[in-house]
């Protein structure tokens, strides 16, 4: 389904990222993974390779314009095209706003909002000078309802989502589509690191009785990079067994 396809996808070392990669793969796209460190992305680029995917790795800091311009030019002279961005990596928040500092909020609006500013910036002239591209953003279904704690992370999965909106009418008429994967409750480390008696009853609630794995994920967002979708932009797909109603 991407066969021909150059696919960048930032927070590719683990989780949902790490299954984007080995989906986008097997769809015959080239695909480029980002993660936040080197040995992360050594490690995730050689566990591919054991699986008999060939990919690139690289690790750069995505509040620093510096860093990704860099390798921006760096994937551009080695592949020539950039035909999909996804913009995966993120990071969550679980505290009560009294233990939250303003240190903490930025962090993580940082991660969430301003690196997909910053890499979607860095690529749209090279989409906009092929009239050809897909963005693809990791929202979250808190961008629907909100969450009881940790309100960085949902104010940051909100902005992703006008950030999608809005730039799909900028970009539509450049034929670059942009949106958005508001994955549930999902079986990945980030989840692990949430407290299980924050977990456990909101599994309970999932209409479709389970949580949601990586796969579940990569799929839509297969779906949204594919020419399946060739007429969609701007939306927000929900990927939660339905427990956002
Ligand atoms: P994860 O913690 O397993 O993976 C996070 C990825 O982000 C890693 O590849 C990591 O390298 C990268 N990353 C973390 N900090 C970074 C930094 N400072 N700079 C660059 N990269 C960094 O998480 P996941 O569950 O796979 O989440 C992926 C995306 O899905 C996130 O945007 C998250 O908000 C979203 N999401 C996850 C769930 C869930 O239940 N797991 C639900 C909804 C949305």
């Amino acid at each position: 389904m991407l066969e021909g396809r150059v696919a960048i996808i930032t927070g590719g070392t683990r989780g949902i990222g790490l299954e984007i990669v080995r989906t986008f793969k097997e769809n015959k796209a080239e695909v480029i993974l980002f993660g936040s460190k080197k040995e992360t992305v050594e490690e995730a680029v050689l566990k591919l390779k054991e699986e008999g995917m060939e990919v690139k790795g690289y690790y750069p800091n995505l509040n620093s314009t510096e860093e990704i311009n860099q390798v921006i030019e760096e994937i551009m002279k080695d592949y020539g095209h950039i035909d999909i961005l996804v913009n995966n990596a993120g990071i969550s928040a679980n505290k009560k706003i009294e233990d939250t500092t303003s240190e903490d909020f930025v962090k993580i609006m940082d991660l969430n909002v301003n690196a997909i500013f910053n890499m979607t910036k860095a690529v749209v002239p090279y989409m906009k000078e092929r009239k050809d591209g897909v963005i693809l953003n990791t929202s979250s279904m808190v961008s629907i309802y909100g969450q009881p704690s940790g309100v960085g992370y949902p104010t940051s999965k909100f902005a992703v989502n006008g950030l999608t909106k809005s730039l799909a009418r900028e970009l539509a008429p450049f034929h670059i589509r942009v949106n958005a994967v508001a994955p549930g409750i999902t079986n990945t480390d980030m989840v692990a690191s949430l407290p299980k008696e924050m977990i456990e009853p909101l599994i309970k609630t999932i209409p479709l009785g389970r949580i949601g794995e990586p796969r579940d994920i990569a799929n839509a967002f297969l779906f949204l990079a594919s020419d399946l979708a060739s007429y969609i932009t701007g939306i927000v797909l929900s990927v939660d067994g339905a427990a956002r109603s």
